[in-house]
């Protein structure tokens, strides 16, 4: 399945861009951000995100497995 950004139209290929739009936009979601675009979207840092990644990761999210 192939997502694009839908800010910026930048394909989406990283799983856990992938992983972390699902766990903040929700499951069903079917637009997805690239890492910029979402952490603009949500007021944040891309740092931040790859942190909440590596979180989620810990936790046995399988969004990342
Ligand atoms: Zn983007």
């Amino acid at each position: 399945m192939k997502y694009i950004c839908i800010a910026c139209g930048k394909e989406i290929t990283e799983k856990d861009t992938i992983g972390i739009n699902k766990k903040l936009l929700g499951n069903k979601v079917k637009s997805l951000y690239c890492m910029p675009c979402l952490a603009d979207y949500l007021g944040t840092t891309v740092e931040d995100l790859n942190e909440k990644i590596e979180e989620f990761k810990e936790e046995g999210c399988k969004l990342f497995s």
